[in-house]
């Protein structure tokens, strides 16, 4: 488009008026990883750093762990009502993970969060966020890698959460995850833990900025 063109399209609903435009659609940034990796850990951080984005809060059949509190770090459900909020349809994804347990998102929070044009994180599993992807396109998926394979074990046994059986296959998920790292926008490595959540709020500032993203229609 011509200089004159744009110029003069300011005072209507051309591009420069609508870059102005405060009414955007929240942007999706689906953070996902191995077990282990530093997930949790990075995402409370960049939530402290950056406290207007908004954390999602999945549901789940596994026991709370000492401290985890509900609503805050999970929605505790058994598998019944794990299975009727399947049914009816309430999450936008879910995953059996390779401990037999369920996870899912629940779908209302995270579209009506978007349709306020807040950004919002999720904190999830490979096949999840993959699911994901095939129905919110225009989010933003980052890949968290650790140092090294051998560390990814030293951070699962350091947090014990998980007993040796545990740590042992969701190392061996972790194999098969980082196959799918090709499917992801941006990969991140967690090795020291303020570089990392630089590099996430870095990302996060710089998807904001697309000129697509401040379109109405977007
Ligand atoms: P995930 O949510 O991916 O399963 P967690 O956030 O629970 O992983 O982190 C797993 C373990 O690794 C925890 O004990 C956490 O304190 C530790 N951890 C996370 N990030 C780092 C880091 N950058 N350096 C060292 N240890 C870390
Ligand atoms: P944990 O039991 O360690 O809290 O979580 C196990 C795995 O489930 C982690 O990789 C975590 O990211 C993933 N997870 C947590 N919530 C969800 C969710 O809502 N959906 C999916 N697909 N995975 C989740």
């Amino acid at each position: 488009m011509e200089i004159k063109t744009l110029i003069s399209s300011t005072g209507g609903t051309g591009p420069l008026a609508r870059a102005t435009q405060p009414a955007r659609r929240g942007m999706l940034i689906v953070i996902s990883g191995p077990s282990g990796v530093g997930k949790g850990t990075l995402v409370k951080e960049l939530i402290r750093r950056q406290p207007e984005l908004l954390l999602s809060i999945s549901v789940t059949t596994r026991a709370p762990r000492p401290g985890e509190q509900e609503g805050i770090d999970y929605f505790f459900r058994s598998e019944e009502e794990f299975m009727e909020l399947v049914a009816s349809d309430a999450l936008l994804e879910y995953t059996q993970f390779v401990n037999g347990l369920y996870y899912g998102t629940p779908r209302t929070f995270v579209e009506e969060t978007i349709k306020q044009g807040r950004d919002l994180v999720l904190e999830i599993d490979v096949k999840g966020a993959i699911q994901v992807k095939e129905r919110w396109p225009q989010g933003v998926y980052i890949f968290l890698l650790p140092p090294t394979m051998a560390e990814l074990q030293v951070r699962l046994a350091k947090r014990q959460t998980e007993a040796a059986e545990a740590i042992r296959q969701r190392l061996s998920v972790a194999v098969d995850e980082l196959n799918l790292l090709p499917l992801y926008d941006y990969q991140v490595v967690n090795d020291d833990l303020a570089t990392a959540t630089a590099k996430l709020a870095a990302i996060w500032q710089a998807e904001r900025c697309r000129v697509s993203r401040q379109l109405a229609h977007y």
